[in-house]
């Protein structure tokens, strides 16, 4: 049985066991942010759509899309090095 917070845990260690960095972001409308000009879209059966620039794709690719840019945009909540690991 996993206990709350075992699949964090397993995450950061795998990263560190592989020296990742593994930078973690803020995950408010992360799924609901249009990934190329940030208004907020809806999602229909696994597709994402913005009504404002007409941008469409899967939603897990949006979402992926919006989780990178918070990272490189310095929008994270922590960065672990391999080193630090936990
Ligand atoms: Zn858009």
């Amino acid at each position: 049985m996993w206990q709350r917070g075992d699949i964090r845990k397993r995450i950061i260690q795998k990263y560190a066991e592989n020296s990742v960095a593994l930078i973690e972001v803020f995950g408010k409308d992360v799924s609901r942010e249009c990934s190329v000009c940030g208004f907020i879209g809806v999602k229909d059966h696994g597709i994402y759509i913005c009504s404002v620039c007409g941008y469409s794709d899967d939603e897990k690719a949006n979402t992926s899309r919006n989780a990178k840019k918070r990272g490189e945009s310095g929008k994270e909540l922590s960065v672990k090095t391999a080193r630090e690991g936990k």
